[in-house]
Formats: C-alpha cells, structure tokens, sequence
C-alpha cells in the first residue's frame, strides 16, 4: 500500500484530501506545522480523531522568524510570507517523509484559490524550491496541472483525482459530502500573519528589532503591545488566558531578555517586558503599564505589589501609577 503525508490544518481542503486519498487506498499520516503566528494543532487534532487518523505535529524551526522578516518573495496582503512559509513547510513534509518511510507528500492546495501562494506559477516555484517537485501530489488539482511523478509512477490514479480550481466551494462541497464530513469547516487560515489589524504588531517588531526571535512573534497576540522604546517593549495581557500565556511564554527555556510582572497584592493583567537591555526606569515604566491597565477600583495607588521575575530576580516590589502612562502608543 502506498503511503503520503498530507499537509493537514483540519481545514476543508486537506481533510477532504487526507479523506480522498485514504479511500484510493493510501495509507496516510496527517501533518500539521505550527508556525509562530498560526497553531490551529487543536483544531486538527481534534479533526485527526474525528475521522481516525494518524497525525503528526510538527513546529517550525527557528528560521521562520529570519523568514517573515525577510521574505525571498516578499508578502502577500498583509505581512503574510506565505510562498516562503510554504516552502519552508514542504521541507517539513519531506523530512516526515523520509522518516515515516512514505512514498509521496499530498496537500490540499487549489489552484487559484489564494492570490498569495496558489497561483500556478507559485505551486511549481514553491514545489522546486521546496525540493519535492519528484514526489509532491496536489489531488484535488491535479487533473489542471501536467501530471506529477507520483502519477506517472502509478502510485495514484489521475483519473481519481480531480481538475478543481478558483475559489469556488461548491464541488469540494460535495467532495465532502461523499467522504461523509457532516460538519463542514469554515473558510478561514485562522494565521495572525494574514490579519491587517494584526499586522502593525509584526512591523512594530520588525522596525525595531534587528534580529527577531520566533518567540518576539509569538508573544504579540497574548495582549496590549506597548512601544516603550526603540529597544524595549511591554506586552499587558487583556485577560485571563493571556495571563496564563503569557506566563507560558516567560517560562520557555528559549525565552529572550525578558521580565514578567504579575499584580501580587491586587487583581490586574500580567505583563512581560520584552527587551535584551532594559533598566530600571523600564521596569518602572512596565508596572505603571500594568496599573494603566488595571481596575482603578481593585488597588490602591500607594500600596500596589507585583511578583516581578527574570532571568535573575524573583521579588515582590511596589509599583507606581504613572501619569504619563497613556502617552505610551500602544497596538
Ligand atoms: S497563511 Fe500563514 S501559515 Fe498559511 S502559508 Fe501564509 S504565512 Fe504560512
């Protein structure tokens, strides 16, 4: 039996494929890749067990910060590299490949269906350059492309696949149908990448900071980005899961210069402050934040305590309103 890796979000299109080619008779192992911006694991884990699949996840390394700041075929609407994402998620497959023993690597790609990546031009160029031209099959396309390797070798029959293109649903639709998905998944890449509200966080990051790590990328969704300066930045969390992530976050052990204050004597935000230099006056500049961004009604101004914590302190120290504290852009 042959066997491929799908590229698998759990979206539409690659559960449709996966569900395809398990039915042609393949044997299939589900891939997802987790980028800094865009982690829908749950998601297709929970679609993996849904239809009982093997599934693989898998994160980016740390290039991918070095590639959304400088993309080799720059950005589609937003601040999106995704020609580039793309390749670099292919190498992934390729090395899933190898290491699962497997035949070909399939995706759920259609042609035209994104202005960004999907074009036919974009599928051959991501394809070589990427280095699975021999042994890439996108099925649900297939029969509007010049026929793969993969087909040419008999792995898979170009008479079962199919010619779909544009952004029209309605044949992968029924696709679905006749592979048993009752319940259909909503159009969306759910990448933080592709936002135009989020964009100007990603910006803010790359106008200041030569050398971004995955990690300056991934903290930005958890809460308010405040520029404090050139080299330092404050992250105050909106809510209770940015709390929580944003503790997450400190304790990675691949964590950059960075401190983490949570409200000790009252209710507020946690907030992180982000920066490989920062100094006092930056640290008094993060509590004020934090207050900023607290209930006035749930501490008092001349009695406020956090838990300030980095690489080399662990105290409980007073905080301070800081009446300039609204003069601080924040995104
Ligand atoms: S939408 Fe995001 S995850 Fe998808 S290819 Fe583009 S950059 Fe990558």
């Amino acid at each position: 039996m042959p066997k491929a890796i799908v590229l698998f979000s759990g979206g539409l299109d690659s559960l449709v494929t996966t569900l395809m080619l398990r039915r042609l008779g393949i044997e299939v192992v589900a891939l997802n890749i987790v980028t800094p911006l865009h982690d829908v694991s749950q998601a297709a884990m929970a679609r993996a067990e849904a239809f009982g699949l093997t599934l693989r996840v898998r994160r980016v390394d740390e290039s991918y910060a070095g590639l959304i700041a400088h993309p080799k075929w720059g950005y589609g609407s937003a601040v999106n590299p995704c020609i580039d994402c793309r390749v670099a998620m292919l190498k992934i497959a390729r090395q899933v490949m190898r290491e699962e023993q497997a035949d070909f690597i399939a995706t759920g790609e259609v042609i035209g269906q994104r202005p960004n990546s999907q074009k036919m031009h974009q599928l051959a160029l991501i394809a070589k350059e990427a280095g699975v031209t021999d042994c890439l099959v996108r099925p649900l396309s297939a029969r509007a492309m010049n026929p793969s390797r993969v087909e040419r070798d008999g792995l898979l029959d170009r008479e079962q696949l199919h010619a779909l293109t544009g952004r029209g649903r309605t044949k992968l639709m029924q696709l679905a149908e006749e592979l048993g998905v009752r319940d259909i998944p909503q159009p969306a890449s759910g990448c933080l990448l592709c936002e135009k509200t989020f964009a100007p966080r990603v910006r803010d990051v790359l106008r200041h900071n030569l050398n971004p790590a995955n990690w300056h990328f991934e903290v930005l969704p958890f809460g308010r980005v405040v520029r404090i300066d050139a080299n330092t930045q404050c992250v105050v969390a909106r809510n209770i899961d940015d709390c929580r992530n944003l503790v997450r976050l400190f304790e990675q052990d691949d964590r950059p210069g960075a401190a983490l204050l949570e409200p000790d004597s009252f209710t507020g935000p946690a907030a992180l402050l982000i920066g490989d230099s920062y100094n006092a006056e930056h640290e008094s500049v993060a509590g004020g934040q934090v207050l900023r961004f607290s209930n006035p009604n749930r501490y008092d101004p001349a009695n406020a305590f956090v838990r300030f914590r980095d690489a080399t302190r662990d105290e409980r120290r007073q905080v301070f309103p800081d009446p300039d504290a609204s003069e601080y852009k924040h995104f």
